[in-house]
């Protein structure tokens, strides 16, 4: 088969790799029907996360199974399924309590790359969510976003404690940012504030069910969140960046006794003690545990309640890889669909 590999920054190669094969009895093979770019895989691609080239590229994935281990026992072959970025058991402490990223199992999907036309999930029972029929073509992007952005943002707006009548603001524009909207819609949120300079993106927002658009950032971001809020602060604040500014900007927009939703994968955040003991607030945060939201969230898609796909204004075929990375890199594109010739 063939699939991406990063070899150093901005070098990504889409070439023969060996086809997967059943490593462990709990293992599926799965063929890719879609796979995506991620935010989160632009910080290897720039250089500022350390690899070891050739390093496999790609954690989101839907697909079909083709072939399972001895002891997979919720799989068929043929099922259309969706996966969550973490390989997870769904069965220790950890998983039980809804925290699946950090199964005592827990086995990165970026560490296979799925951005491939075939991938070995491991741990399939307790990863994949089997969809109730073959979804319409239609729906894949939806589901896609179901691996990640939108399993990641809708664990943000749950652990901003997003919920009726209540102000929710978002830091980040991204797919991510842009899904926590979404899940903060549905979750009744009464007021949704997204912090975004960038018009295509505001568009979405709005869509997504934003009722107001912020350009200002850092300070000026969150003097505008306040002048928003009688002075108060938002109740429920997603972050969705990963950056010190963003963090911080994410915290100051929030009101006492609000919490805040951090789910941009930290690079160089270090908060200031005092500031975070007088702010008052509730973090939570992290890697999201999508796997925990995946049968809401197909069941929301297939029956067409939620869009989410919309976040993709790019889709290439997977050997185009590399522009992807490219339209995202430079903004160019919110979030890239790829998809591999086999499908
Ligand atoms: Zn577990």
């Amino acid at each position: 088969m063939n699939g991406a590999m990063l070899y150093g920054p901005y070098d990504v190669r889409f070439e023969p790799r060996p086809d997967p094969t059943i490593v462990d009895p709990t293992d599926a093979i799965i063929r890719v029907t879609a796979t995506c770019v991620c935010g989160s895989d632009l910080w290897p691609y720039r250089g500022l996360e350390p690899i070891t080239p050739p390093q496999p590229m790609g954690h989101e994935y839907v697909g079909v199974v083709e072939e399972i281990g001895s002891e997979v026992k919720t799989l068929t072959v043929g099922d259309f399924v969706v996966g969550s970025f973490f390989a997870s058991d769904n069965t220790c402490p950890i998983c039980q309590a809804g925290y699946q990223s950090r199964c005592v199992h827990a086995f990165p999907m970026g560490a296979i790359g799925t951005q491939a036309q075939f991938a070995r999930i491991p741990l399939a029972d307790g990863t994949l969510v089997a969809t109730p029929d073959m979804p319409s073509d239609d729906l894949i992007p939806s589901l896609l976003a179901a691996s990640d952005v939108l399993g990641t943002g809708w664990f943000a707006a749950v652990a901003a404690d997003a919920g009726p009548g209540k102000t929710f603001a978002v830091v980040g524009d991204g797919a991510v940012g842009l899904c926590a909207v979404l899940a903060a819609r549905q979750l009744g949120a009464e007021r949704i504030i997204a912090m975004s300079r960038h018009l295509e993106r505001q568009r979405l927002a709005r869509a997504f069910g934003a009722t107001e658009i912020v350009t200002e950032r850092g300070d000026a971001g969150v003097a505008k969140i306040k002048e928003l809020t009688d002075g108060l602060g938002a109740q429920s604040t997603v972050e969705a960046v990963g950056t010190q500014e963003s963090m911080l900007q994410a915290i100051r927009s929030t009101r006492p006794g609000g919490a805040v939703g951090y789910v941009g994968v930290s690079h160089g955040v270090a908060l200031p003690g005092e500031e975070l003991f007088f702010a008052e607030v509730h973090l939570m945060g992290g890697p999201a545990p999508v796997r925990r939201f995946l049968p809401a969230l197909i069941d929301l898609i297939c029956t067409r309640r939620i869009d989410p796909g919309q976040v993709f204004d790019l889709t290439l075929p997977l050997d185009q890889v590399a522009e992807g990375y490219r339209a995202m890199d430079e903004r160019r594109a919110i979030k890239a669909l790829l998809i591999p010739a086999s499908a």
